[in-house]
């Protein structure tokens, strides 16, 4: 159910203090994680928010939302060192045109697990881990994880072998499996030929693991519109040429 994922990095403000102007979506869900820095978010459902280190914001566009993204205030005074992932997470066919929604999780809503004998801990987001669950509610089945390990620890992960699964190094470097080396903004996919893999940290690290139940669906894709149909693609442009997507300044 993955679509798109960024990264984005930067210690320089120029790089990131023009931020993301009022657009739209349809089709797909928007999930921001903030590593470092602070990010601010509106739409034109009212939603929004400020997001800071190890927050996550989840914006379910659904049948259409303007929204934009901008550094704080503050942050963009100040300046300082800005990481975040943006990723985006196709709906399934029947939930396109669901009304859009925005989940705000905060960093002490996520669902912590200290992994024992000083291993790390793990932030679940959405799905679960050994009977923990996320507090993200997401349309189709799907994990979300931001994993921190210590230097020379290790831990082993599950999930459903049809699943897609894959994880980006968002600080630090790992080898997979005892072979695979992986160092900061390296992508892992896995082959869909098993269930567990096994994660060791060559130094503190923090991982971001997502896994999810192929949709299978047809794509049909224009810039921030994500359907099934051309045809579905060509009423989200006009639509959002005859101003249904709402207001946003
Ligand atoms: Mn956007």
């Amino acid at each position: 159910p993955f679509l798109m994922l960024d990264e984005f990095g930067s210690e320089n403000k120029d790089d990131y203090i023009g931020g993301f102007p009022p657009h739209p979506h349809r089709g797909i869900e928007t999930v921001t994680i903030a590593y470092k820095g602070r990010v601010e978010h509106h739409d034109s459902s009212g939603g929004g928010g400020i997001i800071a280190e190890g927050d996550v914001q989840w914006m379910t566009s659904g049948s259409g939302i303007l929204h934009k993204e901008y550094h704080e205030k503050n942050f963009g005074k100040k300046g300082g060192e800005m990481q975040m992932v943006q990723l985006w997470v196709n709906l399934p066919a029947k939930d396109k045109m669901t009304t859009p929604k925005y989940q705000n999780l905060n960093k002490n809503n996520l669902t912590k697990v200290e992994l024992e004998n000083n291993v790390g801990s793990i932030d679940i987001i959405a799905g679960e881990f050994e009977k923990n669950k996320g507090p993200a509610s997401t349309f189709s089945p799907l994990s979300l994880f931001n994993v921190h390990l210590n230097k020379g620890k290790g831990a082993s992960f599950s999930f459903d072998k049809n699943h897609n699964t894959g994880l980006l190094v968002i600080k630090g470097s790992i080898t997979v499996n005892n072979i695979e080396k992986a160092p900061a903004n390296h992508f892992v996919l896995f082959e869909n030929d098993g269930k567990e893999f096994t994660v060791r940290a060559d130094e503190d690290t923090t991982i971001l693991i997502l896994s999810g139940e192929p949709l299978d669906e047809p794509i049909a894709s224009y810039g921030p519109f994500v359907m099934n149909t051309n045809k579905e693609i060509k009423q989200a442009i006009d639509d959002f040429n005859s101003g249904k997507f709402g207001y946003l300044d």
